[in-house]
């Protein structure tokens, strides 16, 4: 799902070179009918979902014809995950429109290969419950969550004591808010290690990533939030680390590239070949740490915040964040006013401890409505 976005070319770059090991029967983007028509082309998968309607006839005009079903809309993106034939899905759409199918593809005992973090973050607890009872594995994509599943291979119920989530600090490292005030869309794009989606790409600069990223571990690998600490590692060789109660510690190591932790969710639990660029380390005579800086960086800790409240308030962080980054996008809010909409939407949406899923999409939906409301009072000034 989303195999138009910058997780979705890799991972048919990884199939690509394992056509005996894997094949794409299912394909879907929201609005890249060009590149959707053309992956179908080479891959023939047996359907396709086009998100945006507006797309339907030229997708179908294109494929139908080449015996590829095609279907539009967000209903069919959602219950798609259903489809009969499918091993695994591997969920790469952005935002929480990443919800939906996620649940879906447990209720269909899909396994799911995950790179939305955002699914885990809104409805963690509900999503883990659920793929605990339906037994349906859920193998992370995301590159740190990536390395302390690896280094958690093995260890059966050895007790981990904490992890730490490595950060490569984005294109601002070290900078002070004078110097963030002015920082346009083109700084903030410009990522020094990492080439992503422009969604993401922005929640690096912000460090939002690595606070999504501390939610997603937390459930993903069952922890305590004081078992969750973030690093500072600006060559991003180290992905991440888990120390045990010996006081062990291990780490997953390499050259950054996501079609590492894509084609291990894939092959899992066998490794296979890639012949992606190998790690020297004498290119890399020093590996840097440094603390993150979470009142420069204040994302990071409204994020811990967040999980340490629980209930929907990671929801309405999330769906705040999307609404400013968008903002960000479109130029119409500055790269420090961001945090600022977050942390009002979190002090004035209605908390609840135990959402349902349907009340997880009530407060979503609400916070984007606040959150563009404080957007349009600060634009209108
Ligand atoms: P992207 O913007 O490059 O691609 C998103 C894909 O999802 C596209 O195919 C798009 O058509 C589809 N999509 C977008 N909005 C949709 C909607 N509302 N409904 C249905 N489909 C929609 O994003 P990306 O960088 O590939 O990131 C995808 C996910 O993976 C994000 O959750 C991101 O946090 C996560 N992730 C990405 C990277 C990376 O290197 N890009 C690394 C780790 C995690
Ligand atoms: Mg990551």
């Amino acid at each position: 799902m989303g195999s138009t976005g910058s997780i979705g070319t890799q991972a048919l770059k990884v199939i690509r070179k394992h056509r005996d090991l894997f094949s794409p029967v299912v394909l879907t983007a929201q609005n890249n009918a060009r590149l959707l028509i053309e992956q179908a082309i080479e891959f023939g998968p047996e359907a396709v979902v086009i998100g945006n309607e507006d797309n339907y006839k030229i997708v179908k005009a294109s494929l139908e014809k080449r015996g590829v079903k095609v279907f539009a809309g967000e209903d069919a993106l959602n219950n798609i995950v259903a489809w009969q034939n499918l091993d695994m899905v591997l969920v790469a759409l952005v935002g929480f429109a990443g919800l939906q199918p996620v649940i879906n593809a447990i209720g269909a005992g899909c396994d799911i290969a995950l790179a939305n973090k955002e699914s885990l973050v809104v409805a963690g607890q509900l999503v883990m419950e659920l793929a605990s009872k339906n037994k349906v594995k859920i193998i992370p994509v995301d590159s740190e969550h990536s390395a302390i599943f690896q280094c958690l291979v093995g260890e059966g119920l050895n007790p981990v004591e904490k992890i730490y989530l490595t950060a490569s600090g984005g294109p601002f490292l070290g900078k002070d808010l004078k110097f963030l005030e002015n920082v346009t869309k083109a700084d903030a794009l410009n990522h020094p290690n990492w080439e992503m989606g422009q969604k993401i790409t922005i929640d690096s600069a912000s460090l939002m990533n690595k606070g999504l990223e501390v939610i997603e571990a937390k459930w993903l690998f069952g922890l305590d939030p004081n078992q969750i600490d973030v690093i500072v590692h600006p060559q991003s060789i180290i992905h991440s680390l888990v120390q045990f109660k010996d006081g062990s510690i291990k780490a997953q190591m390499g050259l950054p590239d996501m079609r590492l932790p894509i084609q291990y969710a894939l092959s899992y639990p066998q490794r296979i070949f890639s012949d992606f660029k190998r790690f020297s380390f004498l290119d890399f005579p020093e590996l840097n740490f440094r603390k993150p800086d979470r009142d420069i960086f204040s994302n990071l800790a409204l994020a811990f915040r967040a999980m340490e409240a629980g209930g929907n308030l990671p929801c309405v962080l999330n769906a705040a964040n999307e609404v400013v980054v968008q903002a960000f996008l479109d130029e119409k809010l500055g790269f420090l006013q961001m945090p600022h909409i977050i942390e009002q939407c979190m002090e004035n949406i209605g908390f609840i401890l135990q959402p349902s899923l349907d009340e997880l999409f009530k407060t979503n939906l609400h916070t984007q409505k606040y959150a563009s409301k404080l957007i349009g009072r600060l634009t209108a000034r």
